[in-house]
């Protein structure tokens, strides 16, 4: 054993009794390379954060210029900083009415939590809305909005006044009442294995939104930024969002988050009391500039449209007795395989034949297939192919 898995094992606090445990010595696009120069194809680029691949030139150029500039100045919202301004004008690009302002925290639980601050204190309601299935983040406020009991029971209490409706039910949605602050959605679960939302449901919960008054937040942390294969995976929908939330791909590789929400909104965190929110690192300058370097990548490159084409690819190729399903949309994807539990045992022999991949927080039946965006074609296909042989050696 290397002497750095030694002191990993030793000093680094676990969060599961085994870690994939690769030593990384390096990452460039869609590889990793390990510290005997073994390189893996990546098709988890980070769980959903690689958009435009490892260390693209694009972003490693925009954050030399800003490390000559300046690191950290000041705790978010009080100077300001040219990549946090120039990063929030260029989002709300992307952005429709009344969505016209920009909150930046560190991470996707923070804007999580940001969020239900918000929604309480501009509505004064108590209670929340999540969906089965549904995964906003890992924190204590993130954590209670996440229906799994197995996952919330050892850590509570935490927070009361929740309703976990059953995913893609019109019916429930009737729980969404005078009394709701806000309702928390992905409109494809990432955690339960890329599961989609049904148009009609989808529009039936902005309907009891609007009817009762509660605020709809998209959680886009895991589906956005191109990686659906539109810039929001709202979009797919024509869904309009009251707040969305960002964070993963958002930072090019650097942690950064963002709320998105009306400027009418946010205000209420300014005033009585004011600093509603604090934050000393959210919008960390080399996080913002590195985030401006990814939007670059994504426009220039059209990622979104190569998210579509590799999506082809990916159904066209993933053909195999033993699997069920390729489910999800753009380069958010499951292979979902016909044995259940098969999928932490098959990552485990892609890894040994040069594929990262991995299974997903609810669901050990499916593989991740959720690689950087402009992962060349020849790259994919090779590793499509690792997987089959990894499926068929399993099946016989
Ligand atoms: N929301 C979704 C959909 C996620 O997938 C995640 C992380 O996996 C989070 C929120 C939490 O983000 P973070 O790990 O940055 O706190």
């Amino acid at each position: 054993m290397h002497r750095l898995e030694k002191l990993f094992l030793e000093h680094l606090a676990p969060t599961s009794p085994e870690p994939l445990g690769l030593t990384v010595s390096r990452a460039r696009g869609a590889y990793i390379f390990d510290l005997k120069n073994k390189r893996y194809i990546d098709l988890i680029a980070g769980i959903s954060v690689g958009v435009a691949g490892h260390s693209h030139p694009r972003i490693l150029r925009a954050l030399r210029k800003q490390m000559k500039r300046h690191l950290h100045v000041m705790v978010y919202g009080e100077f300001v900083q040219r990549p946090q301004v120039k990063l929030a004008e260029r989002l709300l690009r992307y952005t429709e009415a009344p969505i016209d302002c920009v909150y930046f925290v560190n991470s996707g639980a923070e804007a999580t939590e940001l969020a239900m601050k918000l929604a309480k204190k501009a509505t004064g309601r108590p209670h929340f809305v999540a969906f089965r299935g549904g995964y906003h983040g890992s924190t204590q406020g993130a954590l209670s909005l996440m229906a799994e009991e197995k996952w919330r029971f050892p850590f509570s209490p935490l927070l009361p006044g929740i309703a976990y409706l059953p995913f893609n039910e019109i019916e429930a949605l009737k729980t969404i009442d005078q009394s709701t602050a806000a309702v928390f959605v992905e409109v494809i679960q990432a955690e339960t294995g890329a599961s989609p939302a049904r148009p009609e449901f989808l529009k039936a919960l902005r309907d009891r939104c609007d009817a009762t008054g509660a605020l709809l937040v998209v959680d886009e942390i895991q589906t956005g930024l191109g990686r659906t294969g539109k810039f929001w995976s709202h979009s797919w929908y024509g869904l309009r969002p009251d707040i969305i939330l960002s964070a993963k791909a958002l930072g090019g590789g650097l942690p950064l988050g963002a709320v998105l929400a009306s400027r009418h909104l946010f205000k209420i965190l300014a005033n009585h009391p004011p600093l509603g929110h604090i934050t000393t690192f959210g919008g960390n300058p080399l996080s913002c500039a590195a985030a401006l370097g990814m939007l670059e990548v994504l426009e220039k490159e059209n990622l979104c449209a190569q998210a579509i084409e590799k999506e082809k690819i990916i159904r066209e190729t993933l053909v195999h007795p033993q699997v069920a399903e390729v489910r999800g949309r753009g380069l958010l994807l499951a292979l979902v395989l016909r044995q259940k539990g098969a999928a932490p045992r098959l990552a485990r022999q892609c890894l040994e034949a040069g594929v990262m991949t991995d299974w997903f927080l609810f669901s050990e039946d499916a593989l991740r297939i959720a690689p950087p965006l402009n992962i060349p074609e020849k790259v994919l296909q090779k590793a499509l192919n690792i997987l089959l042989k990894v499926i068929e050696k399993e099946a016989k």
